[in-house]
C-alpha cells in the first residue's frame, strides 16, 4: 500500500535567463505552455495531490489558463512564489499543510518537490524516487557526472580537478517524509539571516536537510533528459526531444 504523497510543482521564478520577457515555465513550446509537461506528467502518475507554485501575479493565469483549461484535477491550490527559489517551496510546503488542516486531514506521508521548468520528469524516475524516499525518508534525483569538473579561481583559470567518481548534478524531483522537510526548511526561514551571513547559498532542497538535519539524503538515479531550462538552447533542446 502506498504512502499519501503530494508534489509541489515550482513555477515562481522570473526565468530572466531565458531572454524573453515571458517567464520561462510560460514561454509556448510544441503547442503548450512549458510549465503543461511537467503538471501533465504528475497529474497523470500516482502523486495524489498537487500545489502549484507561481508568482503572486500569475496566480490567475495559472488557475484559468493552466490547470482548469487543462484539467490539472489534481491540483489543490496555487501558492505565491517567494524571492528565492526557497522560499516558493517553504510557500509551498505550508500551503500543503494548511490546505489539508482545513479539511482536516494531514498534510502528505511523502511530499515531491519538482522544478516546473523540467518538462521530461516521467513515471519511472517518480517511482524510483518514491522507492527510496519510502525507504530512506529523503531521495534526490541526479545524474553522475560524466565529464571532468574543475573548481576555477576569479580569474577563470582551472586550480583544482575534482574526484568525477563521486560527484552528481543535482535534478528534481526531490522527495522527503514530509514532517522532516518541513521542519528543516521552517528552520531555515527563522535562521535565514544567519545562513546568509555565512555566506551560505541555498540552491536545492537536500542542502536544507544537510543543514538542519541529520538524515541522510539518497541519491536516485535520474536522466540526463530531465534537464531543467535555463537559457535559450534548452528551450531549443526541449523542441527537439518532444
Ligand atoms: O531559477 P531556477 O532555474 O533555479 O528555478 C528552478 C525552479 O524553481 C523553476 O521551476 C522556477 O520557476 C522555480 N522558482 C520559484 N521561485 C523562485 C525561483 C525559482 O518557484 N523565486
Amino acid at each position: 500500500m502506498r504512502k499519501k504523497t503530494a508534489a509541489i510543482v515550482l513555477a515562481g521564478g522570473k526565468g530572466t535567463r531565458v531572454g524573453r520577457n515571458v517567464p520561462k515555465q510560460y514561454i509556448n513550446v510544441g503547442g503548450y505552455p512549458l510549465i503543461y509537461y511537467s503538471l501533465k506528467a504528475i497529474n497523470d502518475s500516482f502523486i495524489d495531490e498537487i500545489i502549484l507554485v507561481c508568482g503572486e501575479d500569475d496566480r490567475e493565469y495559472c488557475s484559468t489558463e493552466i490547470v482548469e483549461k487543462y484539467g490539472f484535477t489534481k491540483v489543490k491550490s496555487i501558492a505565491s512564489g517567494g524571492r528565492e527559489r526557497y522560499h516558493s517551496v517553504y510557500n509551498g510546503l505550508t500551503s500543503l499543510r494548511c490546505v489539508a488542516e482545513g479539511e482536516g486531514n494531514d498534510p502528505c506521508d511523502i511530499v515531491f518537490i519538482h522544478d516546473g521548468a523540467r518538462p521530461f520528469v516521467n513515471d519511472q524516475i517518480l517511482e524510483r524516487a518514491y522507492e527510496a524516499a519510502e525507504k530512506y525518508r529523503a531521495a534526490v534525483v541526479a545524474v553522475p557526472a560524466k565529464d571532468t569538473v574543475k573548481l576555477a579561481d576569479g580569474e577563470g583559470f582551472a586550480v583544482e580537478t575534482l574526484d568525477r567518481n563521486r560527484l552528481w548534478l543535482m535534478q528534481t524531483p526531490q522527495v522527503f517524509d514530509f514532517y522532516e522537510i518541513y521542519d528543516a526548511y521552517s528552520r531555515l526561514i527563522s535562521e535565514e539571516e544567519e545562513i546568509l551571513n555565512k555566506g551560505i547559498t541555498v540552491t536545492d532542497d537536500a542542502m536544507v536537510l544537510e543543514l538542519f538535519s541529520d538524515l541522510r539524503v539518497k541519491l536516485v538515479n535520474g536522466d540526463v533528459r530531465n534537464f531543467k531550462v535555463t537559457t535559450e538552447e534548452d528551450l531549443e533542446l526541449v523542441g527537439h526531444f518532444l
